[in-house]
C-alpha cells in the first residue's frame, strides 16, 4: 500500500517555509500531494494558475520532488484528500499562534473524515517566522526576499509589484 498525504494550504505565494514542511513530509511518506486551494475568499494576489505554476517551478529540484504530485482543488479538504487517497493531511505549525486555528481544523476534519490524520511539522528555525503574507508585505516595498522565496517566485513578486 502506498502511504500518501496531502499538504494543502492557499501558497500565496510559495515559500522556504512550505518548501520545507514538504520536504520533511517527502521524507515520512512514499508520495506527497501538493493541494493548493482555489481560495479566492482570501483574495490571493496570485491567481489559482499563477500560484500552481509557482509551486511547480519551485520544487522541481526539491529531494523527493518524483514523489511530489501538485494539484489544485476547489472542493472541500477531506473530500479532495478522498479522491487522492491520502491516509494523512500535513500542516506546518510555526508559533504558538498558528495552533488555536490549526487545532479547530484539524479537529473539524477529524468529524468530517475520522479515518484522515492531521500531522504537524515544525519548520527550520529560519523559517519560523516566514509567512506568505509578510513576504508580500517586504515585496511590496522591495525589499530583499532572496532569502526567504525560490528564485521563480521572487521575480514574480517584483514583477506583480511593479
Ligand atoms: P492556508 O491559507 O491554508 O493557511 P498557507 O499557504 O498560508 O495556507 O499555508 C499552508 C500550510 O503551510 C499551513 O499549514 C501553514 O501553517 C504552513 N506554513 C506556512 N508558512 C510556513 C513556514 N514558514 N513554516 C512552516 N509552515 C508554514
Amino acid at each position: 500500500m502506498i502511504r500518501r498525504a496531502i499538504y494543502p494550504g492557499s501558497f500565496d505565494p510559495i515559500t522556504f517555509g512550505h518548501i520545507d514542511i514538504a520536504e520533511r513530509a517527502l521524507g515520512l511518506f512514499d508520495e506527497v500531494v501538493l493541494a493548493v486551494a482555489r481560495n479566492e475568499q482570501k483574495r490571493p494576489i496570485f491567481s489559482h494558475e499563477e500560484r500552481i505554476q509557482l509551486v511547480t517551478e519551485a520544487t522541481r529540484d526539491i529531494k523527493g520532488h518524483e514523489r511530489l504530485k501538485i494539484i489544485g482543488f476547489n472542493s472541500l479538504l477531506v473530500e479532495c484528500a478522498r479522491r487522492q487517497d491520502a491516509i494523512a493531511i500535513v500542516r506546518g505549525l510555526r508559533a504558538v499562534s498558528d495552533f488555536e486555528y490549526e487545532l479547530q481544523l484539524a479537529l473539524i476534519n477529524r468529524n468530517l473524515s475520522p479515518e484522515l490524520e492531521t500531522l504537524f511539522l515544525m519548520p527550520k528555525e529560519n523559517f519560523i517566522y516566514l509567512s506568505s503574507s509578510i513576504i508580500k508585505e517586504l515585496a511590496r516595498h522591495k525589499a530583499d526576499i532572496s532569502h526567504f522565496v525560490p528564485e521563480p517566485v521572487a521575480l514574480a513578486l517584483k514583477n506583480k509589484f511593479s
